[in-house]
Parts: structure tokens; C-alpha cells; sequence
């Protein structure tokens, strides 16, 4: 019996592994990860994990020892080289190699690196896994001084963290806003005024040219010549999936390892989920590709009750959230830049406590709730109607969401 194997033991990796034996699957499961650690979720590293509120021992999906339990062959420390698919042949680190039955792809991304000097200098840290955590955890004590470079959700969320641990906290940012192209504008200046009420300094605008120090950093310099003191700098510029192996391989791969809307590629027997999937959405009418904890936890399943041969259409609308001080936020559905003419607010943004609306021909794309709870649903039917709806009402907290005209 030739195995079904997963590449990547992160939480799309781990949770189709699951999937397979809660759906019955007894044949063979081998799931390869190039991490020391069992499969881990990542939120609480920029979140929990840096503020103590989220002890270590509760980031992991299981247990060490459920995989055995299950009879899964989990291989941490093993990367996965390169792909044969005519051979159904996987090559492994140390010139290892194993035959497939099905394989899934479920790579994830990796922090992306800026590409200035003395980036390689101790104290210049970037966010993915559970180590760079733990690193950047001893270096937000009260006092020190901190620089993100970027303003993008991990970037912000360690700076919440900083300063809830006292360390000084200067944001540097080339656009003019934090979050721009997710947000636009208006809703973008939330999360700005935000992280001012808690003292965060930011330097929109600005471009890092070089980080400064000998062996350890000391100082960024930017672009304008200023210099920012810095007893270590998060960089927090995006991430960039991991999709080598896939295209070496000959499979098609356009940000993303492009996959249908059950999660195959071009070969029958090779799927892919999570961060590094490029799925088209059955119900969005277009392909799709994010970078989000929940895609995880749901692609990774449907991948592998796609593998034993069920008819799967991932039509899961994309979400995310995120925790920054006392705001918890959730974001639904798809809205591209371009993509909305307008933004409709339901609430007060300036006590943040507000639900605003990505519309475009009065047709709802997004929904974030801020501070606003238990409204996942009506935000979803909104979005999936897909039908033009009465904007003011929409904007109206007296009409429930469920009642808006549409
Ligand atoms: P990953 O979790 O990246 O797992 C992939 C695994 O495969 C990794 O262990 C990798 O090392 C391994 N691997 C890669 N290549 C190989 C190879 N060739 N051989 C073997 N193993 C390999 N999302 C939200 O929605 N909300 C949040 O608040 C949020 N916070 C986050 C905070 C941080 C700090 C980070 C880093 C991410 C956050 N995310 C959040 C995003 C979310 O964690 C990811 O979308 C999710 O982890 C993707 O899961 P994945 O299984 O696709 O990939």
C-alpha cells in the first residue's frame, strides 16, 4: 500500500491528517514537516504567546503523542526536496526518498525578508514560527526600544504586545496608512489612532535603508536620513507561500499553487490547502488565495475528504481576525482593492465599536465586525445573497442585519 502523504505539518497539514482517520481512512498517512515542533497555530505567536496569556503548551493541534495514536507517521525535521509525479515519487532531505498514493501540498508561506543592509545582524527578527517568538519575547522588556517595519497585521500585533510590555514601539511604513489595501482609508485610520491612544509612534512614508550596529542592531536608518534607536526591529513586510517544490515539479503556480474548487491540482493525485493554495472560489466566480488561519483549519479537511475520493467544493467565504489591545476584530469575505465603490459603517467609529461594509453596486463583499460580537452569520447571508441591498439600512444599528431590505 503505497502511502497518502502530506507535505507541510502546519495546521492545514495536521488537520487534513486528521481529517483522513476521522473519515475513516486506514491505509497509510505520512505527515512531513521540516519544523522540530508537531503541527502549532500560528495567531497566538504575535498575540498570546508575547503578552502570557496564551501558555506554550496550548498552540499545538494535538499532543506529540496523538499521532501515533492514530496511527499517523508524523516526520518533523524532514523537508520534502522535490516531487516526481510521473513516478508518484517524493525526494526527501539526505537523499531519502518515498513513494505517494496522494500527496497534499501544505507548505505555507514564510516571512519575507528585506532586502536592506544589515538585515543579518542579531536583534533584526522577523515572525513565523514558534522560535522567532519566543526570540522576540525576551526582547519586549520595559523600556527597550522597538522597531516594526511594517504595518501590516503581524507587524501591528507585536507592537500591541510591546507596548503592553512597556518596550517603546516606532512603526515604519511606506504607504501612508497601516493596512491601505486591505482597508482603504477610512477604516485603515482606525487601527492608526489605535495604536497612537497607546503610544505606538508611526513613520508612514518612510523606507528603512540600512539597520545599523556591529553584530547586534542598534539603529535604523531610513531613507530620509533619520535614525531610529532600536534594541531590535520586527520586520513584518508579508509573506511569500511556499511554492518551489510545487513548480519544480511542473505544476502550475500563479501566486499560488493554482487548484479547482476542490483543491486538485492539474494531477489527479496531487492536492494543496491552506496558505499556499490558489483555489478558484465557486462562489466569488474567481480564484482566490489567503493567508489566514481559518483557511487552514477548513481547506486542509476538504483536501483530504477530496483525496479519498468525495466530491468537494470549498466554498468557505474568507476570514480572518485579529486581537490588538482591547480590540477584537473579524473580517468576511472578499474585497479587494478595486473591487467596492464604497464602505458603509453601521456603528461608531470613534469608539470603535462598529461594523463597516465593503459594497459595491449596493452588492455587500466584506463585513468586519470591531468589538462587535456574534454577527458572523448575517454579515455571511449578506455576502452570499449576493443581491443589492438597502445601503442605509445597512448603515442603520436599528435595523437587524438579518432584516436589511435586499
Ligand atoms: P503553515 O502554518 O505555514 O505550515 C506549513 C508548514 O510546512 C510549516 O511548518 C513549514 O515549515 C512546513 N514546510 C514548508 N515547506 C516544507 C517542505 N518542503 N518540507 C517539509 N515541510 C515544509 N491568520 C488569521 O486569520 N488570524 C490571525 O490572527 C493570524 N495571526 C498570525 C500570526 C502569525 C505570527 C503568523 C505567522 C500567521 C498568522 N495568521 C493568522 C496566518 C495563519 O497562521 C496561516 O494562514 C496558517 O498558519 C497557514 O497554515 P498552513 O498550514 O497553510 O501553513
Amino acid at each position: 500500500h503505497r502511502p497518502f502523504v502530506i507535505v507541510g505539518a502546519g495546521l492545514a497539514g495536521g488537520r487534513a491528517a486528521q481529517t483522513l482517520r476521522e473519515a475513516g481512512h486506514d491505509g497509510p498517512v505520512i505527515l512531513i514537516g521540516d519544523e522540530t515542533e508537531p503541527p502549532y497555530e500560528r495567531p497566538p505567536l504575535s498575540k498570546g504567546l508575547l503578552l502570557g496569556t496564551t501558555a506554550p503548551e496550548d498552540v499545538y493541534l494535538h499532543q506529540a503523542g496523538w499521532y501515533a495514536q492514530h496511527d499517523i507517521d508524523l516526520r518533523t525535521g524532514t523537508r520534502a526536496v522535490a516531487i516526481d509525479p510521473a513516478s508518484h515519487r517524493l525526494e526527501l532531505g539526505g537523499g531519502r526518498h518515498l513513494d505517494y498514493d496522494r500527496l497534499l501540498l501544505a507548505t505555507g508561506s514564510r516571512a519575507r525578508a528585506l532586502p536592506v543592509p544589515g538585515a543579518d545582524l542579531d536583534g533584526v527578527l522577523s515572525l513565523r514560527n514558534l522560535a522567532h517568538s519566543y526570540r522576540i519575547g525576551t526582547a519586549l522588556s520595559e523600556g527597550a526600544h522597538l522597531v516594526v517595519v511594517g504595518a501590516g497585521w503581524i507587524g501591528l500585533e507585536v507592537a500591541a504586545a510591546a507596548r503592553a510590555r512597556g518596550a517603546a514601539v516606532t512603526v515604519v511604513e511606506t504607504a501612508a496608512a497601516p493596512l491601505r489595501h486591505v482597508l482603504g482609508d477610512e477604516i485603515a485610520a482606525v487601527f492608526t489612532d489605535l495604536h497612537r491612544d497607546h503610544g505606538v509612534r508611526f513613520r508612514f512614508g518612510a523606507q528603512v535603508r540600512r539597520m545599523m550596529g556591529t553584530g547586534r542592531v542598534s539603529a535604523v536608518e531610513l531613507a530620509d536620513d533619520s535614525v531610529l534607536t532600536a534594541d531590535a526591529v520586527i520586520v513584518g513586510i508579508g509573506a511569500q507561500p511556499n511554492t518551489e517544490i510545487a513548480a519544480e515539479a511542473g505544476l502550475a503556480v500563479d501566486n499560488g499553487v493554482l487548484v479547482d474548487d476542490g483543491l486538485c491540482t492539474a494531477d489527479p493525485a496531487i492536492w494543496a490547502a491552506g496558505d499556499i493554495a490558489n483555489a478558484y472560489h465557486p462562489l466569488l466566480g474567481t480564484r482566490v488565495r489567503v493567508e489566514h488561519w481559518a483557511h487552514a483549519l477548513h481547506s486542509g479537511p476538504a483536501a483530504a475528504r477530496a483525496m479519498l475520493g468525495q466530491t468537494v467544493s470549498y466554498d468557505r467565504l474568507p476570514y480572518f481576525y485579529t486581537d490588538q489591545y482591547d480590540l477584537g476584530m473579524e473580517y468576511t469575505g472578499h474585497a479587494p482593492p478595486g473591487s467596492y465603490d464604497r464602505v458603509v459603517v453601521r456603528g461608531d467609529i470613534g469608539k470603535r465599536e462598529f461594523i463597516a461594509f465593503w459594497t459595491a453596486g449596493r452588492r455587500v463583499l466584506a463585513g468586519m465586525n470591531v468589538n462587535v460580537w456574534d454577527v458572523n452569520e448575517p454579515i455571511e447571508q449578506l455576502i452570499r445573497d449576493g443581491v443589492p441591498v438597502d445601503l442605509a439600512e445597512l448603515a442603520d444599528p436599528d435595523v437587524a442585519l438579518d432584516d436589511v431590505t435586499r
